[in-house]
This record gives structure tokens, C-alpha cells and sequence, in this order.
């Protein structure tokens, strides 16, 4: 670990002043009612670790951060956290899961999406065995086959739009339903798509497996692949939250703001042929996907109801396979929720697709299963139907 890390965790985390704000909102602590599964509680072992000592415990205490960032969010002091949770994880030498580890490994490698997607489709062969698909995280955490539409995805497109990229990172470039509706919106709605082949993982995943050195390495590589002038699009809110902590200076644009933004340029709505009702699940960086409840009212005779303001689903980018059960014991009041609020023609949202599979999974282990679709898929499916322009 470099000097300099250490002496800046030491630093944010002086900023604490122990007040306690931050702890009845961290999902950790709600299901734990522990203080060392709270912030101000990993915040001391921060401190300590920075220190050059060990805590007993100290890793497992941080491992089971989702990283959601609600802490950060309450704290009157300002404290850095997210900042400070790769460091101090590092600092703490916990170990991941070997699926974390190989995720990791392929996100921070040039041509890790092939290998994934390659794995995955092996993965889906085997998870048509009996009792495998259930049981793999892999198959469970991942982009899944496109059942919605054949949605093809645009590379780049011609028009005297402003000039957006589509950006694709890493488990989330394989989600052809996703990228594809949103490229086809954003080029439907005048945009001229441009291409940022040597973009790579926004570093949320590194990040959660305390990889931070690739992290920096990725947030690097992202600063030279954009091209200048041109706005960045995300999918998914994780990824949008990522890349706007290492690119302040140039954010991250939720795709489903850009379609609102321009709305008025799409061909018209096709009539509803009856009320539309839609749950929307609104992860912990859910104020990187701010358009995604807008653009879904605009949908003829859609009923958009929020669900998750504040409450973790558990999935934590990839801490759900590190922590299977905390994962799960966050999601099944959710999945619960939204069993009651569901019929069989509700559609059900959410723009962060680690959290949609994660809900996915939870209401499949509930007796009932559902896709959670983008809610561009979604909006792209009501306004024009089975064709997209
Ligand atoms: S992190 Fe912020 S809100 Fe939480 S205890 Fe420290 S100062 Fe208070
Ligand atoms: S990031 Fe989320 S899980 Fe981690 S300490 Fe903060 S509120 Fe708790």
C-alpha cells in the first residue's frame, strides 16, 4: 500500500466527528443493528488501519459494505467515504470470493467482456441442468439474454445532434435489450452517437473488490477514450455514479434524462391500449438515473410507482456474492413489497442492472419470477411496440 494512500484515508477519516447521522441509514446496520456494520463503525477501523494497525474483524467489517453511498450522502461533515472503503479494504487484506476475483480480473483486462460472454453462454448451457442455475452467482449477476426485443445496438451514428457516447463498460456492454433501446432512443431523438472503442469498466466493480489500482488504471483510460465535446450516456446507474467520482469535470449523463431531454423528436406514442403500470425500483445511485421516472411517465396512461428510495436492494455491485446472505436478507422485503404491489400485467424497473438481476433472483426464490428490465426497454417497447424506428 502506498504512503500517500494511507496518510489520505488517515485524513477523511478525521473528518468524522462521531455523530451517528449516517448509521440508522446503512443497510448493514439494519440488519445487523451492529455497530461495526455501520459507517462511524468501519469509519474507527479506518482510522485505526491507516494507523498501521490491524482491528480484529476489520476486514469482514468492510467486505460487507455494499458501498451504497447512503452514508456519504447524510454526512454533515462531509466525509468522503466512498473515497475511503477501496483504500481501507485493501489496507484490511480480506479476500474475495473466487467469482469476484475473476470478475475483477476481467473487467481491469482489454478483452474481458469477450472472455465473460463467452463464459456466460457456457454458463447458461449448464444452468439448464437441474439445480445449477439457481446455485450460480455468475449466471444470477449478469446481463441476460435479450428476451425483450432483437435490438441491435448502435456503434455510431450520423446526425447533427449533439454529439453523445453510449457508454457500454463492462457486464452491462453485454445486456443487448438495454444498450440497444437506448441506442436506438438516443439516435431517434437526434443524437449523433460516437464511438469510444478503448472506453473500459467505469471502475465501481474494482472498486468493490478493492482493486484500486486498477480502478485509477480504468478511470485513466476512460479520461483518453472520451471524446472531447461529446456527452457520456450510461445504462446504469453504478456505472454513471463511477465515472462521475473520477471525471467531475465531465459527468456522466443518465440516457433516460437525454431521451426526456428531447423527447419531443420521437414520432408520436402509439395509443395504450390500457393503463400501464410500472415499478420502479430506484437503486442507492439512484440520483445518477434521475430521468428514468420522468421518461416513464411519458408513457400513455402509465402509472409509475417508485419503490427502493433509500433501501438497499443488497446487491452492492458484486458485494451480494461476497456476502450471499446479507444479499439476500436486504432484497426479500423488497421483493416482498413488490409482490404486494404487483399484478400479472405489472411491469417492474430498474436502471442498474446488478440490481435488477439481484431483484430478479429475489422474487424467483419468492415463488415469483419476473424480469426487472431497463426502464428505456420498457419505455421504448410502450411508445413504439414491437418496432422500434
Ligand atoms: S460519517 Fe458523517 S454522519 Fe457518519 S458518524 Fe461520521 S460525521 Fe457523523
Ligand atoms: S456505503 Fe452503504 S453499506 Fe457501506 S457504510 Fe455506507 S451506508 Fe453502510
Amino acid at each position: 500500500m502506498k504512503r500517500s494512500q494511507l496518510a489520505e484515508l488517515a485524513d477523511d477519516a478525521d473528518r468524522c466527528v462521531r455523530c451517528g447521522l449516517c448509521i440508522p441509514l446503512c443497510p448493514t446496520w439494519q440488519v445487523t443493528r451492529n455497530e461495526g456494520q455501520s459507517p462511524r463503525g468501519r469509519i474507527v477501523a479506518m482510522a485505526r488501519l491507516a494507523d498501521g494497525e490491524k482491528p480484529d474483524g476489520a476486514a469482514a467489517m468492510l467486505d460487507s459494505c455494499l458501498g451504497c453511498g447512503v452514508c456519504q450522502q447524510a454526512c454533515p461533515s462531509d466525509v468522503p467515504y466512498l473515497r475511503m472503503i477501496g483504500v481501507a479494504k485493501r489496507a484490511a487484506g480480506g479476500k474475495n470470493h473466487p467469482l469476484v476475483t475473476l470478475l475483477a480480473r476481467l473487467a481491469a483486462a482489454s478483452h474481458g467482456d469477450l472472455i465473460l460472454r463467452m463464459l456466460l453462454a457456457a454458463g447458461r448451457i449448464a444452468a439448464r441442468l437441474p439445480g445449477i442455475g439457481r446455485r450460480s452467482d455468475l449466471i444470477g449477476m449478469l446481463p441476460r439474454p435479450n428476451r425483450a426485443r432483437q435490438a441491435t445496438i448502435a456503434a455510431a451514428s450520423t446526425s447533427d445532434g449533439p454529439p453523445v457516447v453510449l457508454f457500454r463498460g463492462f457486464g452491462n456492454s453485454l445486456d443487448q435489450a438495454e444498450q440497444g433501446a437506448a441506442s436506438q432512443l438516443l439516435a431517434a431523438c437526434g443524437y449523433r452517437i460516437v464511438s469510444a472503442p478503448k472506453a473500459t469498466c467505469c471502475g465501481s466493480l474494482l472498486e468493490h473488490a478493492a482493486q484500486i489500482d486498477a480502478a485509477k488504471k480504468a478511470a485513466a483510460q476512460n479520461r483518453a477514450a472520451f471524446p472531447a465535446g461529446a456527452a457520456v450516456a450510461t445504462t446504469a446507474s453504478g456505472c454513471a455514479a463511477g465515472l462521475n467520482a473520477q471525471h467531475p469535470a465531465m459527468p456522466a449523463i443518465d440516457a433516460c434524462q437525454l431521451v426526456l431531454n428531447r423527447i419531443e423528436r420521437l414520432p408520436a406514442a402509439q395509443p395504450a391500449k390500457r393503463p400501464v403500470r410500472i415499478i420502479l425500483h430506484i437503486p442507492c445511485t439512484g440520483q445518477a438515473a434521475a430521468g428514468a421516472t420522468g421518461l416513464l411517465e411519458q408513457i400513455p396512461a402509465a402509472q409509475v410507482i417508485e419503490t427502493g428510495a433509500g433501501q438497499c436492494c443488497g446487491a452492492g455491485g458484486i458485494t451480494c456474492i461476497n456476502h450471499r446472505r446479507q444479499g439476500r436478507a436486504l432484497a426479500e422485503p423488497l421483493a416482498e413489497a413488490i409482490i404486494a404491489a404487483a399484478d400479472q400485467h405489472t411491469l417492474i424497473a430498474c436502471p442498474n442492472h446488478p440490481c435488477a438481476r439481484h431483484i430478479e433472483r429475489a422474487l424467483a426464490d419468492k415463488g415469483q419470477p419476473q424480469l426487472v428490465r431497463h426502464p428505456l426497454e420498457i419505455f421504448a417497447e410502450q411508445w413504439f411496440g414491437p418496432q422500434l424506428p
